[in-house]
C-alpha cells in the first residue's frame, strides 16, 4: 500500500504505524484489525436467525460518527486502535470455526477500508466450497468504484443511512459531505441486488436493506431521508427504522454541541417516523421494539 485511496476521504496514506490512515488503519495489505468475531443475535430476525450471523467488526472507521454505537473498537483510545491483526489465513479460520457451528452467514461491519483483502478472504471461502451469504454491514461511507469491485462477491447489502444533512454530518462525523456519498453508494448498492430472496426457513439469502438509526432530536432529519428513499428506490424497498441509539457516557465529551444526543429516543419521535414511512407508501418497514436502546445491543468489546 503506498498510496490508500479505497474510501471517499481519499487520504492517500501509506497505511503505516508512522502514517496511518485517517480510519485509523495501519495495517498493510493482507492484514485486518478486528475488534470481535462473533455469532451475532442483534441483527434483523432474518439475518440472525436461531444460529446467529457470523459478524467481524473491523477496527477503524473512515466515517468518524461521534455519536458511534460501536466506539471502543471505531476510534483510538490515545492513539491506540482496540481488536488484534489477523492475517488473511486467520480471518479464514475464524470465519471457518464460526460456520462450523452453524451461522447463516458471514458479516462484515464496517470493513470498507480493508475491502481489497475482503475480496480475497471471500474469494478463498468459495473455492474452499463455502456457500453461506456475505453481508456487506455499512456506514454507506463508500466509494462507488470500490462497491462495484464488491459486485458479485456480496449477496446482501445492509448500508445505514445515517442523516440527510450536511451541517448535522459535519458536526456528528469527520466529513460534511456524508448525505451525497452516502446517496451514491446506496444506490448502487441496491443495484446490485435488488432483490429480496429468503430460503425456506425465512434467512436472508441475498438481497438490500436499508436502516436508518433514527437521533434524538433529529426526527425531521429521518423524514427527509424517507422523502429521499420514495423519490430513488421502489416502494417495496425493505427499510429497517431502528430505535437503538443509545447514549455512552465515553462518547459524551465528544457531543457537547449536541445535548440532545445525551438521552434516548422517544416514543413519540420514533412514532412520527414510521407513520411518516407508511404515509409516503413505503410497504416493507421494520420497526424495532423500544427496549432494544439498551448497552446489550452492543457486543462487549473488552
Ligand atoms: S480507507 Fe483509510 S487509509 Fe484508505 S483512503 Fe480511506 S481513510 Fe484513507
Amino acid at each position: 500500500m503506498t498510496a490508500c485511496r479505497l474510501c471517499p476521504r481519499l487520504c492517500g496514506a501509506k497505511r503505516t504505524a508512522d502514517e496511518p490512515g485517517l480510519c485509523g488503519v495501519n495495517t498493510q495489505l493482507g492484514f485486518f484489525r478486528i475488534g470481535k468475531v462473533m455469532a451475532h443475535f442483534g441483527e434483523e430476525p432474518f439475518i440472525s436467525g436461531q444460529s446467529g450471523s457470523g459478524t467481524l467488526f473491523f477496527s477503524g472507521c473512515a466515517l468518524g460518527c461521534r455519536f458511534c454505537q460501536n466506539y471502543p473498537i471505531s476510534q483510538a483510545t490515545e492513539g491506540v486502535f482496540r481488536g488484534r491483526i489477523y492475517s488473511e489465513s486467520e480471518i479464514i479460520n475464524s470465519i471457518e470455526a464460526l460456520i462450523s457451528q452453524g451461522v447463516h452467514n458471514i458479516n462484515w461491519v464496517t470493513a470498507s477500508h480493508y475491502s481489497l483483502d475482503v475480496i480475497k478472504v471471500i474469494d478463498q471461502l468459495r473455492m474452499r466450497g463455502h456457500r453461506l451469504p456475505m453481508i456487506w454491514n455499512t456506514s454507506a461511507y463508500e466509494r462507488v468504484e470500490t462497491m462495484r469491485q464488491l459486485d458479485g462477491k456480496i449477496q446482501i447489502y445492509l448500508p445505514d443511512f445515517k442523516f440527510f444533512d450536511d451541517s448535522l454530518s459535519a458536526g456528528l462525523t469527520s466529513v460534511r459531505n456524508y448525505p451525497a456519498i452516502a446517496q451514491r453508494a446506496i444506490l448502487e448498492m441496491h443495484r446490485q441486488q435488488p432483490l429480496n430472496v429468503f430460503d425456506r426457513d425465512g434467512h436472508m439469502i441475498s438481497g438490500f436493506v436499508l436502516r436508518h438509526l433514527i437521533l434524538p432530536g433529529h426526527y425531521r432529519d429521518s423524514l427527509r431521508i424517507i422523502d429521499w428513499i420514495v423519490e430513488h428506490l421502489p416502494a417495496d424497498i425493505a427499510i429497517s427504522l431502528m430505535s437503538q441509539f443509545t447514549p455512552f457516557a465515553e462518547n459524551l465529551s465528544r457531543l457537547s454541541d449536541f445535548p440532545e444526543l445525551s438521552r434516548k429516543l422517544t416514543t413519540y419521535e420514533y412514532q412520527k417516523v414510521v407513520d411518516y414511512a407508511l404515509q409516503r407508501g413505503l410497504t416493507q418497514v421494520m420497526t424495532q421494539q423500544r427496549t432494544a436502546a439498551t448497552a446489550t445491543m452492543t457486543p462487549d468489546f473488552t
